[in-house]
């Protein structure tokens, strides 16, 4: 092929992607030339900065609670780990670290939790959103797990904005599988339907490497990301954490579906990154905190130029973090958010980026057309 040849190639390829085309996104996730990689990078980053702009949102992520009382087999807070003590803040702490959020200039805070109705009943929840609400103007996104409809409801009427949950694979065999218990891929997606009825800005996402999971898998990932129209979207690489099933038979070295399985590396989630912002081009995509810990030097700076535009810093105090370990060695050292956050920004300053100002909206929202959108 001549060189005038490989570009005609490479944007037809470009146009398939734009378009959601299978084997157009398969032929980016397994590529290995530099070439390509780099036509890869540099449509990503185009994309990015044409629908969502150079700011880079800033979410103050709260880890409230680690009871659960489901089975997840890759999470370190699964039920079955008992070498685990629990805790749930207390709700005038939470606030202190909102407090931190609004002083550092963070438009939102990010609630999460394991999944646990008895440890963090509903009403809880609805006081906690309401004290928030009233002291704060900035968006609350809950990322809860699954619960009930009317809880979903109250929670929404109390003030949350957004609700983070993430489908982890489109594979329902390998959701079942990595979901003891649980009913099944469908109910999850179910819930999504909800939330969106209600009014929340919805996110959802996947881990990239789960042991089982193949490219065509991984594919199916992205297409749904486009079919569920997100206003969010996380993607970060399995990592394994011993005292889980999946985490202790893959660092036992077990091998999975040999050939076809997409590993868990760092390339091959900036790959993922990188594609999602082609097919979802106005969703909030952050550089996660698991990229960043397969990288701690430069992960989250490499997300940012490839794609995301949102990161999310830990707000939760120093002494809950290590037991909200839902992977090991989490990229973060236990340094006091005020200084990650100065470090933070200046590093986003560095790469010609600003922090966001405001609550950073989905901008997703405001556009969903009835093209897009299969619930009209
Ligand atoms: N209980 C909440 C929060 C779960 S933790 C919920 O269900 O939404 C948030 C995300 O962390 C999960 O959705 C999962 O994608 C990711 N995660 C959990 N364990 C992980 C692991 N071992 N490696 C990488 N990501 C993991």
């Amino acid at each position: 092929m001549n060189d005038k040849q490989k570009v005609d190639n490479l944007e037809s390829l470009r146009k398939r992607v734009m378009h959601a085309d299978r084997e157009a996104l398969i032929y980016f996730l397994t590529a290995e030339r530099e070439e390509v990689l780099s036509t890869l990078w540099e449509w990503s980053d185009q994309v990015r900065r044409q629908h969502v702009g150079d700011a880079v949102h800033l979410r103050g992520l709260i880890e409230v609670s680690n009871y659960c009382a489901a089975n997840c087999i890759y999470c370190g807070i699964r039920a079955g780990n008992h070498h685990l003590l629990r805790y749930r803040m207390e709700i005038p702490e939470i606030l202190t670290q909102v407090r931190l959020a609004v002083k550092l200039g963070y438009g939102t805070v990010v609630l999460q939790s394991g999944e646990s109705s008895r440890q963090m009943p509903g009403r809880w929840v609805t006081e906690l959103i309401r004290t928030i609400r009233s002291e704060c103007d900035l968006a609350i996104t809950l990322g809860m797990g699954e619960r009930s409809r009317d809880e979903y409801q109250e929670w929404f009427s109390a003030g949350a904005n957004r609700y983070l949950m993430r489908y982890e694979t489109s594979n329902s065999g390998l959701f079942h599988t990595l979901h003891p218990g649980h009913l099944g891929l469908e109910s999850r997606l179910n819930s999504l339907h909800l939330l969106r009825e209600i009014g929340y800005e919805i996110g959802s996402g996947i881990m990239v490497g789960i042991p089982g999971q193949t490219w065509d898998d991984l594919a199916a990932d992205l297409l749904l990301f486009r079919q569920l129209n997100l206003d969010m979207i996380g993607v970060g690489p399995f990592l394994p954490h011993p005292e889980t099933p999946l985490g202790s038979s893959y660092l036992e070295g077990q091998v999975f579906t040999p050939g076809a399985q997409v590993p868990n590396n760092e390339i091959t989630t900036l790959k993922t990154v990188a594609l999602t912002r082609l097919v979802c081009p106005m969703a909030n995509i952050p550089s996660t905190t698991a990229l960043a810990a397969v990288d701690v030097k430069s992960g989250h700076e490499l997300g940012l130029s490839r794609g995301a535009n949102v990161i999310m810093p830990n707000l939760t105090p120093t002494h809950y973090r290590s037991l909200y370990e839902i992977y090991p060695a989490k990229a973060d050292t236990g340094e006091a958010a005020e200084h990650y956050d100065s470090r933070l920004k200046a590093r986003i300053l560095a790469l010609g980026r600003h922090p966001g100002i405001g609550r950073g909206d989905s901008p997703n929202k405001g556009v969903r057309t009835c093209e897009h959108n299969p619930e009209h």
